[in-house]
């Protein structure tokens, strides 16, 4: 039969993942002479064989691919033969255009597992085992081609064992770049006080320290983790003292799926989730008789869990015995510690031990967060384990940089038709934010070597991003696009759906800047990518104080109920933790409207109806009064009225709601009726509006849709009136999804 050759090119996540000795075995066992290697675009192979025999393996290889590769382009090109004798692995070469994708880091596989549990094994008890279908990527990588030199494994010399399994096109270690093994990789230490265990003992000494009560940092896939027994009350209380962090729910980590189900509600969806290569926190209802102190999530029904993603984390937790905490290791709200010195500083007054290894950590990347909304596993923060896999526009676009908005900041940037969103890097407020920020952007236009042509930002000039991005002395040749921030919403919301638009966007959250020079947050615009009208929102109010009343849901209370015309010297609820010279000022803020910025803000009418209902009076943590709310909720389908007004846009008067729960309020009717009745309230609310509107499809977007009850009410709501609704699937509701937002508006531009 005659021979022929061809040349496949292949771009996608397709490096690091086993992808060449799939290639390499696919075409020995058909009989193909040729070669595979890989470089900064992508994989590349020539064969010769027959045309069958070429057929078969492009089919083969489409078919039969490695469970964590995607293939995103596929090219095929006949030619002559040219001679090959035998099929190779080639070695990587870079060259210009770089598109390959980098590959997030992967919890430790099964089969990994198996090895470090096997007493016979070589890797018996090794914490760094790793294969190509796991171990660690994004957070070791330091250039592309994604090959050992370019990552922080860089220092550590390969064994010759370590070296035969990973020259074996064979072996599940073939071209694994982290490859390690106890004689040639990272070691693990314990360091507490005077003392220091080195090798296996230290997670033992680690464990220990655990389950009596100790508050261990770990050095984790992508930064320090705090960890206490979750069954420990005073462990809890005093991680909770130490870190600042009076209330905000912890994480915690179990030792298997058994240990998950134990702790919280799971259902088929959420324990894959869990089990996935990404390994998320899942957020769920929590099981009354979860073996977890409340202390963890206080007030809270629901549980953030996860299970363990790196041996170590296997072996400490299968030696405490007990589920853990397991928080990022941060003061606060500042981004995950990498830097070990950093670490022993910063976290040195909240840990009493450091369970630490010798290899490198590049970059931060938090833990991810996944809760069901709605029917299916919704991102509420995505970073380990998904970023920075691409979200794939719907056209190609110039390269754009999009720097995010302020809290929960995330940043991208385009290649073709891929946008690469960033791991979560957390509220820009401190130095620590701000240092990360800009090294992501480093990060992700040096390995795809973007030089952006236009720069997305914030309109809020006042945000440390914004500064950024409008810095003249960067990206001299780019220009500078201002997106509004709840068109970014609705754009990220349209983007994560690959849907054009238009849509009507009920883009609610906490604040984002009006082109009109007033707080935003409870908008409905009509528009796509390109363009949006503003078509209705709440009707405003004032925030006294400004920032303060963001902090203390209290002030908002007391401008709902003056709004509504209720004395506010008559009311306790919400109000009654002001002092008199405190009420004072509010009330003279309100009524002169001094310090006193209006708002159309959803977030803030869930923090005031908190607030009236005395579940929150100050905030401790972004959203707690309306999580609180959201928590304390019956459901219910009634409602308290409203009065829609038709002006240029539909304003949605909440006065006559205010009014009915200060009725309810005084007739002893409970919070958690209220909360049911509120949220319903709000849901139909949405419904009546989009009728007006009259558009077919609406789009739920802004951090507001994170509250679980309110986005099914709402999307339950309009489905049930013929509406099409959209959801964020990949990246958040939240301001996570900010930058992909701000990249679709720039490439629509
Ligand atoms: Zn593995
Ligand atoms: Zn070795
Ligand atoms: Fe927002």
């Amino acid at each position: 039969m005659a021979r022929r050759g061809a040349t496949i090119e292949i771009h996608g996540a397709v490096q690091g993942v086993g992808f060449r000795p799939f290639v390499y075995r696919l075409a020995a066992e058909i009989g193909l002479d040729g070669w595979v290697r890989n470089d900064a675009r992508g994989v590349f192979i020539e064969v010769d064989g027959s045309a069958a025999d070429i057929d078969s393996f492009v089919d083969r290889l489409r078919s039969e691919l490695p469970d964590i590769a995607a293939i995103e382009e596929f090219e095929l090109a006949w030619s002559e033969p040219r001679g090959h004798d035998g099929f190779a692995i080639m070695h990587s070469e870079s060259s210009a255009g770089a598109t390959a994708l980098i590959l997030p880091d992967l919890a430790t596989c099964d089969a990994c597992m198996a090895d470090v549990r096997d007493h016979t094994n070589r890797r018996h008890r090794y914490p760094f085992t790793n294969c190509t279908n796991c171990g660690p990527r994004y957070s070791i990588i330091r250039s592309l081609p994604y090959d050992r030199p370019n990552t922080t494994m860089v220092s550590f010399t390969m064994c010759g064992e370590c070296h035969v399994e990973y020259g074996e096109p064979t072996d599940r270690r073939f071209h694994a770049q982290p490859i390690a093994c106890p004689s040639c990789g990272p070691t693990v230490e314990w360091i507490a006080g005077g003392d220091r265990v080195l090798g296996v003992g230290s997670i033992e000494a680690a464990a220990t320290a655990v389950r009596s009560g100790a508050i261990v940092a770990i050095k984790g896939l992508g930064g320090y983790q705090l960890v206490v027994d979750a069954t420990d009350v005073e462990a809890v209380a005093r991680l909770r003292t130490r870190k600042q962090r009076p209330t905000k729910p912890f994480a915690v980590m179990v030792a298997d799926a058994a240990g998950a189900a134990d702790a919280i509600e799971l259902d088929d969806d959420a324990l894959a989730a869990l089990g996935s290569p990404a390994a998320p926190i899942v957020i769920s209802d929590r099981r009354i008789d979860a073996p977890i102190t409340r202390g963890v999530a206080p007030g809270n029904p629901t549980l953030g869990v996860m299970l363990p993603t790196t041996p170590l984390h296997h072996l400490l937790l299968e030696a405490v015995g007990r589920p853990v905490v397991a928080t990022s290791g941060n003061l606060t709200d500042e981004p995950i510690c990498i830097d070990d010195r950093e670490a022993m500083q910063r976290l040195g007054v909240i840990a009493d031990g450091f369970l630490r290894h010798d290899r490198p950590i590049q970059r931060h990347v938090d833990d991810s967060v996944v809760r069901r909304i709605d029917g299916s596993m919704r991102s509420l923060r995505r970073a380990r384990g998904y970023a920075p896999l691409p979200i794939a526009l719907t056209r190609v676009t110039r390269p754009i940089l999009a720097v995010g908005a302020h809290l929960k900041n995330t940043v991208a940037v385009t290649v073709g038709r891929n946008a690469f969103v960033s791991q979560h890097i957390g509220d820009l407020a401190t130095e620590e934010a701000d240092r990360a920020f800009r090294s992501a952007i480093d990060d992700l236009t040096a390995m795809y070597d973007v030089e952006p042509s236009i720069v997305a930002h914030d309109l809020h000039p006042g945000y440390r991003s914004t500064e950024y991005a409008v810095d003249p002395t960067r990206w001299k040749d780019a220009i500078r696009l201002g997106v509004q921030h709840h068109h970014a919403h609705l754009a990220s919301c349209l983007a994560d759906n690959e849907f054009e638009g238009p849509a009507l966007g009920v883009t609610w959250d906490g604040t984002g800047f009006g082109p009109d020079g007033t707080i935003w947050g409870g908008e409905f615009l009509l528009g796509d990518a390109k363009a949006f009208d503003r078509v209705g929102h709440l009707a405003a109010f004032g925030l006294p104080g400004g920032e303060a009343a963001v902090r203390e849901p209290r002030r908002v209370a007391a401008s709902l109920l003056s709004a509504a015309g209720v004395s506010l010297e008559s009311v306790t609820p919400g109000t009654g933790s002001f002092t008199d010279t405190e009420l004072g000022i509010v009330t003279t803020m309100l009524d002169r409207g001094f310090n006193t910025p209006t708002t159309t803000s959803a977030g803030r009418l869930f923090d005031g109806v908190a607030a009236i209902l005395g579940l929150t009076d100050i905030n401790t943590f972004e959203g707690e009064a309306a999580i609180a709310l959201e928590h304390v909720a019956a459901p219910t389908g009634d409602t308290y009225p409203v009065e829609i007004r038709s002006n240029v846009a539909q304003v949605v008067d909440w006065r006559p709601m205010i009014t009915a729960i200060l009725a309810d309020v005084a007739a002893g009717v409970s919070a958690e009726v209220v909360s049911g009745r509120f949220h319903a309230t709000l849901a139909e609310a949405i419904v009546r509006v989009a009728e007006r509107v009259g558009h077919p499809t609406v789009a739920l977007t802004g951090g507001c849709f994170q509250n679980r009850l309110l986005t099914e009410s709402a999307a339950n709501r309009l489905r049930g009136r013929g509406f099409v609704v959209l959801l964020h699937r990949r990246v958040p509701a939240n301001d996570g999804g900010i930058s992909l937002g701000q990249i679709a508006v720039a490439a629509a531009q």
